[in-house]
């Protein structure tokens, strides 16, 4: 049995795809072999000695899902090696992730900067309840280093950026931002969830940990919730503490299905991402289109840098109907009949959203027009129907 964080029977020089359908794979005497699901929420011990062994940390071995599980522990050894990291912990979902992340790695007193646009639950997450417990963030625009700069505290601690973002798809210079951070003495935590390691490695380009949303492209077809942080072995034990102490586990039947979707992860996001360029281009060439945003175009401002950072534009496109309200935007969302109407993302069916009246619909105007949001927005992910049929679904309500 391998240890819960333990990458070392992942051989680095494997490529992603091996690593993806092998890595950290643990046979039982049986010799199954697709993993096995070790649905149990604890583990039997041979004497009381054996216990008390385990209890202590004397002897490895699984005690209690809450800290331990075999098929918890595949999940976490194939995502550290997808990422290049020495540890994972995978979580509940992605918020518990990056709360297990803050809970292990901060204390009171210490000071954030995070990138402006991130998720709105890790807003939320921030201004409310880490600042309720004595950890103040400062907020900076994505894409401006002297912001980053400017904000920097001897209390600075984590520098916590997105990218690309949502909806925008604003991308945060990682190797910069890293040389940023590490100056200032803190360590730089990515958000990968939308370009997942098959398109972009954090920890590469001088990222200290990886923050996932395995609810999102890992899993890739919208069944399961989990999260997962990957970094250093020293980072991920305290961030393991917290979680086996406080509970925000992932599900042994999560995991597993995760477990499984990463399997075809390049191929679907390889996938995914050409078809969303061939929406993206075509969005632009519509006269009802005012403005597309997708770092595959050359038409974004950072296609420099999305070409230097990640392998494709990924999987998410934002377009803005011509005309300021969002009566416009409404009618393409209400003219689709195959798109899901859903804030989701990372599924193989594609989604629709209106940013202004859903995922920011409960921020004030100022703050939506600060973070330029406008009414006309409307946000896509693109999953894995024709281009063709996906196309023609938005045309109806562009005519
Ligand atoms: C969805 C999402 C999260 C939160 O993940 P959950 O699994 O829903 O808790 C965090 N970051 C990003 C970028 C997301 O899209």
């Amino acid at each position: 049995m391998t240890d819960y964080n333990n990458a070392d029977d992942a051989p680095a020089s494997l490529d992603f795809d091996t690593l993806a359908v092998r890595a950290g794979t643990q046979r039982s005497h049986h010799g199954e072999h697709s993993e096995a699901l070790y649905l149990t929420s604890s583990f039997v011990f041979n004497n009381a000695a054996e216990a008390a062994r385990r209890f202590c940390g004397e002897e490895e071995g699984m005690i209690y899902s809450r800290f331990t599980n075999p098929t918890v522990d595949m999940l976490q050894v194939r995502l550290a090696a997808l990422e290049g990291g020495e540890a994972c912990v995978a979580t509940a979902t992605g918020m518990a992730a990056i709360l297990a992340t803050c809970m292990g790695l901060l204390k009171s007193g210490d000071h954030i900067i995070a990138s402006r646009g991130l998720f709105g639950s890790t807003q939320t997450f921030f201004n409310a309840y880490m600042a309720k417990f004595g950890v103040e963030t400062t907020f900076v625009s994505a894409t401006d280093l002297a912001e980053y700069e400017a904000a920097v505290r001897p209390t600075t601690k984590l520098v916590f950026v997105e990218t690309p973002s949502n909806p925008l798809t604003q991308l945060v210079d990682i190797a910069a931002v890293s040389a940023i951070a590490r100056k200032a003495g803190a360590w730089l935590a990515v958000d990968n969830c939308f370009c997942t390691p098959a398109l972009q490695k954090p920890l590469e380009l001088g990222a200290d940990l990886v923050i996932h949303s395995a609810t999102k492209y890992l899993d890739g077809q919208g069944r399961v919730m989990g999260g997962a942080v990957v970094g250093s072995k020293a980072m991920l034990e305290e961030v393991y503490k917290f979680l086996r102490t406080a509970g925000p586990s992932i599900s042994p039947f999560n995991a597993w299905v995760i477990l499984k979707g990463v399997e075809t992860l390049r191929i679907r996001m390889e996938a995914q991402s050409a078809s969303a360029l061939a929406v993206a281009q075509w969005l632009e060439a519509q006269p009802a289109v005012e403005r597309v945003f997708y770092p595959g175009l050359p038409s974004h401002p950072q296609h420099a840098l999305a070409l230097k950072q990640q392998k494709s534009g990924g999987a998410i496109v934002a377009f803005e109907v011509k005309g300021e309200g969002r009566e416009g935007a409404w009618r393409v969302v209400d003219s689709t009949r195959m798109l899901s109407i859903t804030a989701n993302l990372g599924d193989t069916r594609s989604t629709i959203t209106h940013p202004a009246t859903t995922t920011h619909g409960r921020i004030t105007a100022e703050a939506r027009a600060a973070a330029g949001i406008r009414d006309n927005l409307l946000r896509l992910a693109i999953g894995l129907e024709s281009v063709e049929d996906i196309k023609a679904d938005l045309a109806r309500g562009l005519k």
